[in-house]
């Protein structure tokens, strides 16, 4: 119902819209590549201070209460060491996702003079947002938090307080990946200090008093529990994404590709910036080709078109 309801109000924009639309543009804004990019919305910015606490209580825990106390040497530095390097690559592909440009379209450029520059024939159609008064290109969407057209828009997480689109879906897969590692880890060591705690004598098994390593250990339990069955749908969600070439938001709303499917190993490739290495897991590796932040799609036949504006739900 609804992409019927969007499609005739898309079609409707369609017969109504002319070459020159009524609404004037703001002058052109664009992110200045130099400069770090940041989305100033309270609610992302409260979720990613909050990731942030969660991570560092699990290192506390994991620390503190399971490692350190620990009679095993080597089990605690094993185990000290994959914790910490996992939570720290987890932290860092989240400031990588969060501090990124996702693809934002620059804004304010459906001006007379840059449409006219654009030489388009008679009957070719480009999109316009009617929010950032910017061309869309093909694949791009205009989120209502980032207040940004943004190219191959998936979904605006406030957890990581940005949008994951073309630039920045790699680092997004990674947190969500290594968040769920982290899960596993301490999900799998909570356990066996329990089962430690239970053949030894309580008082021994921690630093901290029983009921205080009890109460410790349920939470950090619970919470690992909740992140692990989280991170792994978004990843998986994620990695079926890029494979099949179609964003959560198309896919939401039904859409027809419009656009030429690459292979799933070409689509990873491509989000992913490069040949399949190393650097894939590594959210300091920057992405190899970036697309050219201006180029737009001009559709075969048509005009300029004010595009319907989709709230996305937060996810
Ligand atoms: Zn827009
Ligand atoms: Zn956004």
């Amino acid at each position: 119902m609804n992409n019927l309801l969007l499609s005739r109000c898309r079609d409707v924009e369609r017969q109504a819209a002319c070459l020159q639309t009524e609404q004037p543009c703001v002058p052109v804004s664009q992110h200045d590549p130099s400069s770090m990019w940041f989305i100033r919305d309270a609610c992302g910015i409260v979720c990613g201070v909050i990731t942030w606490m969660l991570v560092f209580y699990a290192e506390f825990v994991v620390l503190f209460v399971m490692l350190l106390p620990s009679k095993n040497l080597t089990y605690s530095l094993v185990n000290g060491t994959v914790f910490n390097t996992l939570a720290f690559l987890a932290l860092a592909s989240h400031f990588r996702a969060m501090c990124t440009d996702p693809g934002a379209v620059p804004t304010g450029n459906a001006t007379k003079e840059y449409i006219e520059s654009l030489q388009l024939k008679p009957g070719q159609v480009v999109y316009k947002c009617p929010k950032c008064c910017s061309i869309k290109p093909d694949r791009a969407h205009h989120c209502s938090v980032c207040k940004r057209c943004i190219r191959k828009m998936d979904h605006h997480c406030p957890w990581v307080n940005n949008c994951v689109g073309e630039n920045n879906q790699k680092y997004f897969v990674l947190f969500t990946m290594y968040i769920a590692l982290i899960s596993l880890h301490s999900l799998v060591m909570v356990v066996f200090h329990f089962l430690y705690c239970f053949e030894d004598d309580w008082t021994k098994c921690s630093s901290f008093s029983p009921p205080a390593t009890v109460i410790l250990l349920i939470l950090l339990c619970f919470e690992a529990l909740l992140f692990l069955i989280f991170t792994s749908v978004m990843f998986g969600t994620q990695v079926h994404s890029i494979c099949t070439d179609e964003t959560g938001i198309e896919r939401l709303k039904g859409e027809q590709a419009r656009w030429e499917k690459t292979s799933c190993w070409e689509a990873m490739k491509s989000a992913f910036g490069g040949p399949f290495s190393p650097s894939w897991l590594s959210p300091f590796s920057d992405l190899r080709c970036k697309r050219d932040p201006t180029d737009h799609v001009v559709l075969p036949q048509g005009e300029i078109i004010e595009d319907d504006v989709i709230e996305i739900p937060l996810v």
